[in-house]
């Protein structure tokens, strides 16, 4: 590597280039332990007496065999290959990844509540219940909404379970209707969430404000539409204002308004979507309030509605019996019935509301006003630098394009790769799809000026490395463990479990000394 290709880099996060993968991976030898058991003191059972068949006699040799510390050393290096939110900023846009308060970790580990038994008698539970009961009245409060369930387990769950409530609501009304109308600019988990539920997806084109347009929402909404299922503000981080207006065209035509909240960090303790039209929304517990996402959950999508939407909602609900005790109301005829397994994923209750009572009010409100300036501020910063292709005022976040870069045959995906040589994780690649080329970023509230500074140093340098030297950007990154994929291949032939070699290479002095 030439020392060019760290110019300017304000900080390095990962070193180890160009390992043999084998040594890496293949680290057992044949009798290591990591443990070490008491002596038996019952009589020893004989398995194949006891389970026939059913033991597991092949493949045995595979397992890999070590000792404890070289387990704790092969884990810890492989976490210095990661990125991790511990070293620096997500600008991802859409997934809103603010800081987690540690204080949240230990809240959601309290014994009491981190060892409760789902089956233990209500009696027993009531602090759990209480949770429930507190964190549902909490986001009910933000929303502007009538009644909730915490039930869903991530966003596009939470659409799933709105959309069945929609469906129940017009079913019982005598017909469900057809179609759910998505605009263009829509997170993929709209449509996707829609035609699972049964129902045809009408798409609604954006203006060129990136806002739903009036007049073409007339003309689809029909006594066949079901919902308007609307991200408020939208992808482009821009808020509808005409919301109203929208609320008042689906209600016309008894068609209701789907409100996507996982935008909520816009929002919270400004204005309250139950307040400006929408009969039902998710919440992301796992964006809006902490909760740490990514890698595949848990996560938490609540879902608030209207009055006329409440006798739907999954069971069991938290309901407080007359002797004042809480408990869980099972018996809803027209309930949807139960959308996951117990009640939710409960350690993120106590997170979000450990994040919520933390804050208070006037503290939600603060993050708000903090993302959106944030957001704001490297719209300013950067608009000379990329192009802008939507004027409308930025909330949370914002959407730049590649436009100018890509004149010298840079792309979007070229400069996020070559944001990690910077010590940053990408910002989000080519979504929105209403934008050719699109580079979305959302700061939130958690990044200090100082570390705005530094990104936007980062991607103004970039860009000049994309005029002065285009391969440059083209081939990143440079400093990571790994270079550029084969995105293809790892997309259409995925590897997705560890397989046994064949041989594995024996460890000696000098392989040895390569693995470093
Ligand atoms: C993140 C997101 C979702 C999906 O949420 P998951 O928890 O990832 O399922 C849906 N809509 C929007 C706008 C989002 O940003």
């Amino acid at each position: 590597m030439s020392d060019e290709k760290f110019v300017g880099t304000p900080r390095k996060v990962t070193t180890h280039v160009n390992q043999n993968e084998d040594l890496i991976f293949e680290k057992s030898s044949a009798g290591k332990k990591g443990y070490r058991l008491a002596e038996l003191d019952v009589p020893a059972v004989d398995a194949a007496a006891l389970l026939g068949d059913a033991v597991r006699t092949d493949g045995l040799g595979v397992m890999p065999e070590l000792s404890e510390i070289e387990i704790i050393r092969h884990f810890t290096r492989l976490s210095t290959w990661n990125y991790a939110i511990d070293l620096g900023m997500y600008p991802l846009g859409s997934c809103t990844m603010k800081y987690n308060p540690r204080i949240n970790e230990m809240v959601a580990r309290l014994e009491g509540l981190a060892e409760a038994h789902p089956y233990q008698p209500e009696s027993l539970s009531q602090g759990a219940l209480g949770i429930m009961k507190l964190l549902s009245a909490c986001l009910i409060e933000i929303t502007g909404m009538d009644a909730i369930t915490l039930q869903p387990a991530a966003g596009a769950h939470g659409e799933f379970t709105g959309i069945l409530l929609a469906r129940a609501y017009h079913q019982a009304q005598g017909n469900p209707r057809t179609k759910i109308l998505i605009p263009d600019s829509a997170h993929g988990t709209n449509p996707a969430t829609a035609a699972v539920c049964g129902y045809q997806v009408a798409n609604l084109k954006s203006n060129s404000e990136g806002m739903v347009d009036l007049a073409e929402l007339e003309k689809l909404v029909t006594e066949d539409v079901a919902a308007l299922m609307l991200t408020n503000p939208s992808t482009i981080g821009v808020f509808e204002s005409d919301i109203h207006k929208i609320a008042d065209i689906l209600h016309a035509k008894g068609a209701l308004l789907y409100m996507d909240g996982a935008n909520m960090n816009a929002l919270c303790g400004k204005t309250r979507p139950g307040d400006f039209g929408a009969d039902v929304m998710h919440l992301n517990l796992h964006k809006t309030f902490s909760t740490p996402h990514g890698g595949g959950g848990p996560g938490s999508g609540p879902v608030a509605c209207k009055k006329i939407l409440e006798p739907f909602l999954p069971t069991p609900v938290v309901v407080e019996r007359e002797n004042g005790l809480l408990g869980l109301e099972f018996n809803r005829p027209q309930s949807v019935g139960r959308v996951k397994a117990w009640y939710g994923n409960f350690g993120m209750f106590t997170r979000a509301l450990a994040y919520i009572l933390a804050n208070g009010p006037d503290g939600l409100r603060q993050t708000t006003e903090d993302a959106v300036l944030n957001a704001n501020y490297l719209r300013a910063k950067l608009k000379d630098t990329f192009e802008l292709p939507y004027k409308a005022p930025s909330l949370h976040e914002v959407v730049f394009s590649d436009k100018l870069q890509a004149k010298n045959g840079v792309k979007t995906g070229d400069m996020g790769k070559r944001l990690i040589d910077y010590g940053f994780h990408a910002y989000t690649v080519s979504f929105p799809l209403v934008v050719s080329g699109a580079m979305m970023i959302e700061p939130t509230e958690s990044e200090s000026k100082e570390e705005l500074d530094l990104l936007v140093d980062a991607l103004q340098q970039i860009a000049r490395e994309a005029e002065e030297n285009p391969e440059l950007v083209q081939t990143a990154p440079h400093t990571t463990r790994l270079q550029r994929l084969d995105e293809t291949t790892a997309a259409r032939k995925p590897v997705l479990r560890w397989k046994a070699p064949v041989a594995a290479t024996p460890l000696t002095v000098d392989t040895a000394a390569k693995e470093w």
